[in-house]
């Protein structure tokens, strides 16, 4: 690899001859080294910040034109020598045998393929009622990006596809626009890191850096957007990259664990430029759905499952999110063949899923007191200190008797118990219990509420 970059590095060097001074090709350009290619940047080892701040300061413009034209790259970075320690751990870029440092171009391969996950297609994404507006959304914004929906910004719970429906939408516009159409993915950590990352070196350059990367985009596709919650200058920059995309009639598509009304601390300019396009919650799915799912993952994955065990386990993972379902399948199969099974019938199904400790399908549904507080403050707005607190207004008494009524149908504790958490006695917490259990067959609304409140809470 290193003999790619030296051979590309003598294209540019070519390039450089005659357009500047000997001296100065010599001097200065000729002191770097590139020794990694970092996604969509060309990293130089330099000797001196002398040599990095002189490039940069007279021949920025060629430099990169011509490592755009040799090396299909739009971004140049600079790794001091007293740095490359540093650089080289990070990266890892090391001689696996002798662990001498490896210059080499990890991504090189990586970065002319197609970044997304082969196996997060539309073709694999199964639709059924709870998910066919987002499908029918992502398809159509795929089909032709910036045109409808702008932005799309998707929400659900963890595991129902968020990430799948973004690459999806990743997969077919790279397959059909390979090379006109410039995507750029990240998770809003990653966002958050190299924004962070850059700066540290240096605000101006960093910031050049950082904008150039992002603000290339034709699409820009940003996973679990509510990580910037909080983080105050990266909500600016975040801000500033949406709006400069958005100008240019760029394509931008956001994922988030909720929806933008309910991203509290998120700042209202940015709250209100995503709710400026489409936004589609991505839910649970039902048992029809469900039932679907299983069948296509049993297929995908070569599992054997009798037919009967099928809408057996959709009835039973109600509450699985389909990241869970598909762990459950997985092991399944695995102790049914461990048990000498081929084949997962009904009797290993039944009997696995009656010790589910055993088959660990239960861990991570565990809900606890704090979940539940926590899912009815965020979804009624109430704080966790009005809801355990004295106070009797209405807009905080009922909240609290969700609470209550969940933990009664959820945890297995007794009411005294129960009542404790509030500093109320058993009565009360009695009462509350009944109250709610009578409005939710009564009254839709609350029915709806309740439900989103549960779900949320074993979600999380
Ligand atoms: P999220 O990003 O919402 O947490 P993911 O997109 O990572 O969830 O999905 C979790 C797993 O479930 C992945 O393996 C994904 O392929 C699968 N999955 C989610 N939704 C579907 C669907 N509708 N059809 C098939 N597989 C799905
Ligand atoms: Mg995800």
């Amino acid at each position: 690899m290193q003999n790619f970059l030296d051979k590309q590095w003598q294209e540019v060097l070519s390039d450089f001859e005659g357009k500047i001074s000997a001296v100065g090709l010599d001097l200065w350009v000729k002191k770097l080294k590139p020794i990694h290619i970092n996604g969509d940047a060309l990293v130089f080892l330099t000797p001196n910040e002398m040599v990095r701040d002189t490039v940069l300061r007279m021949y920025n413009d060629l430099l990169l034109q011509s490592v755009e034209k040799n090396f299909k790259l739009s971004q140049v970075m600079f790794v001091l020598e007293s740095e490359s320690e540093e650089y080289i751990e990070k990266w890892n870029l090391r001689d696996s045998e002798n662990g001498e440092p490896l210059p080499e171009v990890l991504s090189q391969e990586v970065k002319h393929e197609n970044p997304f996950n082969p196996r997060y297609t539309f073709e694999n994404f199964v639709v059924g009622t709870t998910n066919q507006m987002i499908y029918a959304a992502a398809r159509a914004v795929a089909e032709q990006p910036c045109v409808r929906f702008n932005p799309l910004f998707i929400y659900g719970g963890v595991g129902l596809g968020k990430t799948h429906i973004l690459h999806a939408i990743g997969n077919f516009v790279y397959e059909r626009k390979k090379g006109q159409i410039k995507l750029v993915y990240v998770t809003c950590e990653q966002f958050a890191n190299d924004f962070y990352d850059l700066l540290q070196h240096s605000r101006e350059k960093g910031m050049v850096e950082f904008r150039k990367k992002y603000r290339l985009a034709d699409v820009l596709l940003v996973d679990d957007i509510q990580f910037i919650i909080g983080k105050d200058k990266l909500q600016e920059e975040f801000f500033h990259t949406f709006n400069d995309l958005f100008q240019h009639g760029k394509q931008i598509i956001i994922s988030s664990d909720r929806p933008p009304k309910e991203m509290t601390t998120l700042e209202d300019r940015l709250k209100s430029r995503f709710s400026s396009g489409l936004i589609q919650e991505i839910a649970q799915p039902d048992l029809e759905t469900r039932m679907m799912i299983i069948r296509k993952k049993v297929d995908m994955e070569g599992y054997q499952f009798e037919e009967s065990t099928i809408p057996m386990l959709a009835e039973r993972l109600e509450r699985y999110n389909i990241r869970e379902i598909e762990g459950v399948l997985g092991k399944l199969y695995f102790f049914a063949n461990l048990h000498g099974k081929a084949v997962v019938d009904r009797a290993v199904a039944e009997e696995m899923l009656a010790k589910s400790h055993e088959l660990d399908v239960s861990v991570g549904r565990v809900v606890t007191s704090d979940k539940i507080i926590d899912a009815v403050c965020r979804k009624t707005g109430v704080t966790r200190e009005e809801l355990l607190g004295k106070k009797r207004n209405k807009e905080l008494v009922e909240p609290r008797q969700i609470c209550i009524y969940l933990m009664w149908k959820n945890l297995n504790i007794p009411m005294s118990s129960i009542g404790k958490i509030f500093n109320r006695d058993h009565t009360t917490a009695i009462h509350a219990r009944d109250k709610i259990s009578e409005l939710v067959k009564t009254d839709k609304i609350m029915k709806r509420l309740v439900n989103e409140i549960e779900n949320l809470a074993n979600k999380s």
